[in-house]
């Protein structure tokens, strides 16, 4: 089976030259074992954590050892009595073609209500991301404006449509012409920010929000936190999901420079982790599902073809390579 292993610490972004390609020879099953070979892998920014030394939420990926993030496959032998040949689950074991579980954090999905690749995405942890973040963190209210950043990504572009469901004013930001046009056009968005093409992204944000922002759900961290400070409203709510802006810095950021205005504003400010909710994953699926039947919610992927290529899918996250989820096609 082969498999792609780190083989180097990253200093600053990522290069295919930290990672290998490697063959391994699984062992046989045992009793209560099965068998699963990969159909698709997912591709995340917080992977970048993993590769750092040091202690973190999750602890790091070993150096010559298989990366591991979110995957589907279907089951192609067993000696379980709960899963058998054909079912297709989700499990943590990506980035290889074949794996040996005991059904230990593995679920079923069932291809007949959703595309097998959505639960790693609008289905799956990154639209439960966008869910947690606006449902549990911001406290979403009809009417809000909220500012979201990498506004076309696969937590972002869930998080600008359950806002819009809530009857919200959204501003998304995000880094192409056809990710503004999809904002636009499909994510319907109230207003949009190109911010590569922004000298002055805070000014922009102000111009477009005059009576200020509820909600920041930030993904991006640096910059964006800082003019989202700038134009909070008081009691404002910034969600910390992610600061992708800093994940490969070598430097720590000099943004944002105006944090203590969230005192004078009464910010409230919080971090959280998606798995710390699990508890809410089946009022997730209630309300996506609804969503998704109702059209209001729709999604891209951004498929990359071949495990050989996963390094460069991952790379692709820093340089805006993604509209919507990234995913890998295991051949
Ligand atoms: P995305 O699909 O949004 O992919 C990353 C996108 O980020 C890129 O396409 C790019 O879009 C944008 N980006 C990359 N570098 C920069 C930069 N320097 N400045 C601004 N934008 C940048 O990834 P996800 O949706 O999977 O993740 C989004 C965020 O959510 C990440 O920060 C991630 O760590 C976080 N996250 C947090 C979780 C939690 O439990 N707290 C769970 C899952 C994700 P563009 O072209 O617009 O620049």
């Amino acid at each position: 089976s082969r498999q792609i292993q780190l083989v180097s610490r990253p200093a600053g972004v990522p290069t295919v030259d930290n990672f290998e390609l490697v063959t391994v020879e699984l062992p046989p099953l045992a009793d209560g074992e099965f068998l699963v070979r990969n159909e698709w892998m997912s591709v995340d920014p917080y992977m970048r954590g993993r590769m750092k030394e040091g202690k973190s939420y999750v602890p790091p990926f070993e150096i010559g050892k298989p990366l591991e993030g979110g995957c589907i496959g279907k089951v192609v032998e067993s000696r379980h009595e709960c899963f058998s040949v054909g079912d297709y689950v989700l499990g943590n074991s990506g980035w290889r073609e074949y794996w040996i579980s005991n059904g230990n954090s593995v679920t079923k999905v069932d291809p007949e209500v959703a595309p097998i690749q959505s639960y790693l995405g609008v289905l799956g942890m990154t639209g439960f991301t966008a869910w947690v973040g606006l449902k549990r963190i911001a406290n979403l209210q009809s009417g809000n404006t909220v500012f979201v950043s990498a506004a076309s990504g696969a937590v972002g572009s869930v998080a600008c449509q359950i806002a819009k469901a809530y009857h919200c004013r959204v501003i998304g930001s995000a880094g192409s012409d056809e990710k503004i046009l999809w904002l636009r056009e499909k994510a319907n968005v109230d207003e949009v920010i190109h911010y590569k093409e922004t000298d002055d992204l805070s000014a922009a944000l102000g111009s477009l929000a005059p009576d200020g922002i509820d909600i920041y759900f930030d993904n991006v961290g640096g910059e964006h936190l800082e003019a989202a400070i700038e134009h909070m409203n008081d009691f404002g709510c910034c969600v910390e999901c992610g600061m992708i802006s800093t994940y490969n810095a070598t430097e720590p950021p000099a943004a944002p420079r105006n944090l203590f205005k969230v005192i004078a504003k009464r910010i409230r400010m919080q971090g959280f982790i998606v798995r710390d909710h699990f508890a809410d994953h089946d009022e997730f699926l209630r309300d996506m599902s609804a969503w998704i039947r109702s059209g209001q919610i729709d999604w891209e992927e951004s498929v990359t073809e071949g495990l050989d290529h996963a390094p460069e899918a991952f790379i692709g996250l820093f340089h805006g390579s993604n509209l919507g989820k990234a995913l890998v096609r295991i051949g």
